[in-house]
């Protein structure tokens, strides 16, 4: 059996891939039913600096990150209708079309973020064959039953053979005093046991057909399923946020185990969670903030629109493991903090270098490095990059000198830390704050000329106005209250 690691820490020393040079790394990716929020951010942003980091390092990694797309039900729930086909229900759409309009504005907010893209992106439905036959394999090996068209692990009988909940830490009586009752408990021998297919109800739209029944596969089943395809039975890295350990990636393990007889995964990580202003993200809290209003400010609860870079810094300020308490005032910070490592990083670009070097800049490449082994610790890397920005800023200032080999190494570091591996856009175009309201403050100038000029029945100026605009690729809408656009 794997021994299950869950941190990286001295990851340079201790990490050891299963196959030497290269790292299969799985993370559980986005569920798409809807526009992506501050909570889908973090652990994309959380992975891709490992990603980052393993391939700086020289590895050569298999980044696999699934889309989840089928069946997928609240994650505190067993049962219910699929998000993506009530969606499609009620506004009778295809469902793929759902999905691929979500996974495209997933896509276009991961770029935004400069979250790159991973080498495999499987979508559970394009999967159901493979589920299919990994349930029944679970079957076989006598750790699951059929009951009225569905099938369910039985975790019991697993429980006696394997360590089920090694890696929440939960017996079986704690999981039975947190499972609530759910409708499909009366198919279940017991309320633990989790569903690994499901029998379709009538007004379920995706479905496909099985030798249980026509219905959908459970959805802890994609990610072992689409894991181990394209990883292999055992690979290195599983990530997620923390929300998901409990079931999802204990359940992930059981199903391992009952079909393959060995655990999966050799390291687990889990990136933890974004509060807002003290509370968890939810629906009952009304504190969802999608990642287009951050960009665009349009939320309550923010004072202005951030940046992509904004975010990004934000959330690599702080560990990956220590919660991050959203809040506009703590987007304003992080917002002047970046402002001031790109003025460093312009400076630096732009510095001469002199006879002898006069400010501290030694050990930093060793600081960052230490601090990136150091199960990933951005905060030590950006404030190692502060430190540096004091030394370029007093050379700017012409009250130090810097000789011309440390000024190639303070490029070098900067390039490859701050650039590559942070992953932090520092160039002029995330000025973009003040340029995003400039622009968006013209246009809605433009369009109030249009409105006055409509007003006053001037149709050939408000046509001209709006034609040009929608040439330009704008979107114009006219509200009761005036009008709308986007781009
Ligand atoms: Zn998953």
């Amino acid at each position: 059996m794997l021994e299950i690691y869950n941190s990286l820490t001295r990851l340079k020393e201790t990490f050891k891939p299963l196959h030497e040079g290269h790292v299969g790394m799985y993370v559980c990716g986005p569920t798409v039913y809807g526009d992506a929020h501050l909570g889908h951010a973090r652990p994309a942003i959380t992975f891709d600096l490992l990603y980052r980091y393993l391939m700086h390092l020289g590895y050569k990694v298999r980044y696999v990150r699934n889309i989840t797309d089928v069946g997928h039900l609240e994650h505190d729930a067993d049962e219910g209708e699929d998000k993506i086909a009530k969606k499609a229900r009620l506004e009778q759409l295809e469902p793929m079309e759902v999905v691929q309009y979500y996974t495209n504005r997933y896509h276009r907010d991961m770029a935004a973020l400069n979250v790159l893209p991973p080498s495999i992106e499987p979508h559970a439905s394009g999967h159901i064959i493979e589920q299919i036959a990994f349930v029944q394999k679970i079957l076989d090996k006598g750790y699951a039953y059929v009951s009225n068209g569905s099938v369910y692990m039985d975790v019991e009988k697993y429980a006696k053979d394997y360590p089920y909940g090694k890696l929440s830490g939960r017996n079986l009586n704690d999981i039975v005093a947190e499972t609530r009752e759910l409708d499909g408990q009366n198919e279940k021998k017991h309320s633990y046991d989790f569903a690994l297919w499901k029998k379709a109800a009538p007004e379920h739209i995706m479905h496909w057909p099985s030798p249980w029944s026509e219905g959908f596969p459970g959805w802890h089943m994609e990610c072992s399923t689409m894991g181990t395809k394209y990883l292999g039975e055992q690979f290195d890295i599983h990530g997620g946020g923390l929300d998901l350990i409990f079931p999802h990636h204990e359940a992930e393990i059981a199903q391992s185990c009952a079909a393959l007889g060995h655990e999966s995964v050799h390291y687990w990580m889990h990136n933890n969670m974004i509060t807002i202003a003290g509370k968890k993200m939810g629906k009952s809290y009304n504190n969802f903030i999608t990642l287009e209003q951050f960009f665009s400010g349009q939320h309550e609860l923010l004072s202005k629109p951030f940046g992509p870079m904004v975010i990004r810094f934000f959330i690599l300020q702080a560990h990956y493991r220590s919660t991050v308490d959203f809040s506009s005032e703590a987007l304003e910070a992080a917002e002047k903090g970046l402002q001031r490592m790109q003025e460093a990083y312009a400076r630096l670009q732009k510095l001469q270098a002199g006879k002898e070097t006069t400010v501290e800049i030694a050990g930093l490449r060793q600081r960052c490095q230490e601090a990136m082994d150091d199960d990933l610790n951005t905060p030590f890397v950006i404030a190692a990059l502060f430190d540096s920005a004091k030394a370029i800023n007093t050379v700017w200032d012409g009250k130090g000198t810097i000789s011309e080999a440390d000024l190639k190494e303070l490029r070098e570091v900067w390039k490859t830390y701050a650039i590559d591996i942070l992953g932090l856009r520092l160039e002029a175009e995330e000025g973009t704050n003040t340029n995003a309201k400039a622009f968006a403050g013209a246009i809605d100038l433009l369009l109030g000329i249009r409105l006055q000029a409509k007003q006053n029945k001037d149709w050939a100026t408000s046509d001209k106005i709006r034609n040009e605009l929608t040439a330009l690729g704008f979107q114009i809408k006219d509200t009761k209250d005036g009008f709308e656009w986007s781009i």
